[in-house]
């Protein structure tokens, strides 16, 4: 016979534990809804991630650290319950209720939030994964002060590798920045400042073909891909920031999205196609992703959502929120 679960009634469950996350249990618990936040690591997302953040109004610099604090306190302030666990999926009941499928416990509401991101996408080159830790990396703030002294390879040509590029040349003795196009999409505030940092060369049209050490990283082996030419650079580490894969294959149904993944959601309400499943934040189909947008989404979600429950409840017969 098959263990029986915990089971949890809420108003709205709210997947991840972001910035986007964050902001819906801040304004659920101001809207007297009973939500739940399910976080499968420590609360603050990409956040933790990230040195400094300086485009977040009203702060012209603070610690990314800092900020998923101080987001989290006003949350739990609030009333915000978070609990850390991972949701291995989400179904839905016949009768429209959700569910989020833990290893231990069944969390059931008319509304569900998908605020859960995404996660680096890999280069899919021969060596990173036998070099992840050992010299590949995908995340500046936490693995850069191993890089003292080092000559590093950052791939990418997004705001992230910029912007992680820079960061990391505290540490390294050089930072060579490798694009596998001549355009890039950073910001072109940040590319002006990195092309001015004496300790960054940077190199475009260009792909790596395989990383290479022994123990740890010696080595990347590049292609050109205009002229063709092979080259290698010797480095310690390579610091990968080639995008995000979106965190967006949760429920037991098929969900609109575009080609890369991303949950499409109507432009109103944040709704995806399957009625009383929002998605706000990195999750989703959008132009940019920002802590900016990841809280203006969550905040636009948490409202329609809170709608939706109130309509739910009276369909259903019941004018009741959720018990705590
Ligand atoms: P991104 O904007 O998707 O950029 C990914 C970069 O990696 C692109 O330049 C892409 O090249 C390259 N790439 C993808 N696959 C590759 C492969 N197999 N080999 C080599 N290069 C590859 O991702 P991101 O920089 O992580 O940023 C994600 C989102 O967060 C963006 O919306 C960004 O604006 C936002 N963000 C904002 C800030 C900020 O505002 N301060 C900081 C970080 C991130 P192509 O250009 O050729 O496709």
């Amino acid at each position: 016979m098959a263990n029986a679960v915990e089971s949890h009634d809420y108003d709205i469950i709210i997947v991840g534990a972001g910035p986007a996350g964050l902001t819906a249990a801040l304004y659920a618990g101001r809207s007297m809804l009973n939500a739940v936040v399910l976080e499968a690591k420590i609360p603050g997302g990409q956040l933790l991630n990230t040195e400094l953040v300086e485009d977040y109004p009203g702060f012209k610099s603070i610690l990314g650290g800092d900020l998923a604090k101080a987001m989290l306190e006003q949350a739990t302030s609030f009333g915000a319950e978070i609990v850390s666990t991972t949701v291995n999926r989400v179904r839905v009941e016949p009768d429209g209720t959700k569910v989020a499928e833990t290893a231990d416990a069944e969390y059931r509401a008319p509304a569900v939030i998908i605020t859960a991101g995404g996660n680096p996408r890999k280069l899919g080159v021969p060596g990173e994964d036998e070099f992840a830790g050992r010299g590949v990396s995908y995340c500046a703030v936490c693995d850069g002060a191993f890089f003292k002294g080092a000559e590093l390879a950052v791939i990418g040509g997004g705001d992230a590798a910029v912007e992680e590029a820079a960061f990391l040349t505290r540490y390294a003795s050089r930072v060579t920045l490798i694009h596998r196009r001549s355009e890039f999409r950073t910001q072109p505030v940040l590319l002006a400042e990195l092309r001015a940092n004496p300790k960054v060369d940077i190199i475009t049209d260009t792909v790596v073909e395989s990383i290479t050490g022994n123990g740890k990283v010696s080595q990347i082996q590049l292609l050109n891909t205009v002229s063709g030419k092979k080259s290698a650079l010797d480095v310690g580490g390579v610091f990968i920031f080639a995008g995000f894969v979106p965190n967006a294959q949760l429920l037991d149904r098929h969900v609109d999205h575009d080609a890369a993944g991303y949950y499409k959601a109507d432009p109103l309400t944040l709704m995806t196609s399957v009625p009383g499943v929002f998605a706000a934040g990195d999750v989703r189909v959008q132009l940019t992703r920002q802590i900016t947008t990841a809280v203006g989404d969550a905040t636009t979600a948490t409202m329609a959502a809170g709608k939706w429950v109130e309509e739910w409840r009276r369909s259903h017969g019941s004018d009741e929120v959720a018990a705590p």
